[in-house]
């Protein structure tokens, strides 16, 4: 398999299942859909569940991540619905993510616990494999409009929405959208040693932040239209074979 997708709110189906793969991770057991696009095979999992029923602070990142890896996947990529704190960025825009700000509490957030599981740190230069962007960036040139442009995703606990105040808080951190899964799914993608990298589409824009001018002629359609695009792009993005030899995933423990 190339890689696999990992969907999030509003993305529930990759399309052309061939097989689920019921994989028993030591987190526990997780579906996996295996997909079919072009002559390759994809797998595919939305973090939250079938019908949505794990809210953003309960997902099981650490046996979805594992799972994947547990297939030989090398290489992820994942969608995420995210409120907009950057006035240009506006509800239906796709935004490649190139940083990540941890606004949680109270996750499990590693891997690597102490005890046996020992204590290891990991290089965050690159949350998003740097590799998986670059494919992503030339994929979406063919898919206009492509993407809205570059931003840091910051994550809330959530399951509520931010305050007014948190909004300004998370522009002055640099912060140009604002999630709730994000924290830890790439940190473990990384201590698995694996590409990982996620693209936003703008839902709604954050508390506080002004509606801009939007298509009225998508109307209602154009968050739906907007997770369609991403699911192409995401597909087409992990139509051909990627190495780990232009990104420093597979290599980010730092030696003690
Ligand atoms: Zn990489």
């Amino acid at each position: 398999m190339n890689g696999a997708i990992i969907g999030g709110t509003g993305f529930y189906d990759a399309g052309d299942l061939l097989r689920t793969e019921s994989v028993e991770t030591p987190f526990g057991t997780v579906d996996v859909e295996i997909i079919r696009h072009g002559d390759s095979e994809l797998g595919f999992l939305n973090r939250h569940g079938k019908g949505h029923s794990v809210p953003p602070h309960k997902v099981n990142y650490k046996a979805n991540l594992k799972a994947l890896e547990m297939l030989g996947i090398r290489h992820v990529l994942a969608g995420t619905a995210v409120g907009s704190c950057n006035p240009d960025f506006q509800n239906g825009d796709l935004i490649l993510l190139t940083d990540l700000i941890d606004n949680t509490r109270g996750r499990s957030l590693t891997y690597f616990d102490g005890g046996e599981s020992g204590v290891k740190h990991f290089d965050m230069s690159d949350p998003y494999c740097r590799n998986l962007r670059k494919r992503m960036s030339e994929t979406a040139k063919d898919q206009p409009p492509g993407f809205k442009g570059e931003g840091v995703y910051c994550c809330s606990e959530g399951p509520r929405f931010e305050t007014a105040a948190e909004v300004r808080m998370i522009r002055q951190w640099g912060g140009d959208v604002v999630g709730m899964t994000n924290v830890p799914e790439a940190q473990l993608a990384k201590e698995l040693g694996l590409c990982y990298a996620a693209v936003s589409v703008v839902v709604n824009m954050a508390t506080g932040m002004e509606q801009g001018a939007v298509d009225l002629e998508y109307g209602d359609g154009l968050i739906k239209a907007s997770m369609q695009r991403l699911r192409k792009l995401l597909k087409d993005s992990l139509m051909a074979p990627l190495d780990q030899d232009h990104c420093g995933c597979s290599n980010a423990l730092i030696p003690l």
